[in-house]
């Protein structure tokens, strides 16, 4: 099962900077903090909470805003 999540800055008490320069997929955009990104990934399977920003990290796929708008329409 896919499922997208917004991460803002505070998300889990820590933030953006976890990753090396985290680029949206479509425009390579660098993601800065506070933007709102959103992850497409699969749900982890029995993974505990404090986990999935490892998860992200190594399976997320980010999309910027603007690039997810614009697939939207
Ligand atoms: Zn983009």
């Amino acid at each position: 099962m896919d499922v997208r999540i917004v991460i803002r800055k505070n998300f889990m008490g820590g933030n953006l900077m976890l990753w090396d320069k985290p680029k949206c997929t479509y425009c390579e955009k660098e993601i800065k903090e506070e933007d709102v990104v959103f992850v497409k990934m699969r749900y982890p399977k029995r993974k505990g909470f404090t986990e999935i920003k490892a998860y992200l990290r190594n399976e997320g796929t980010f999309i910027c805003e603007e690039c997810f708008n614009s697939k939207m329409e």
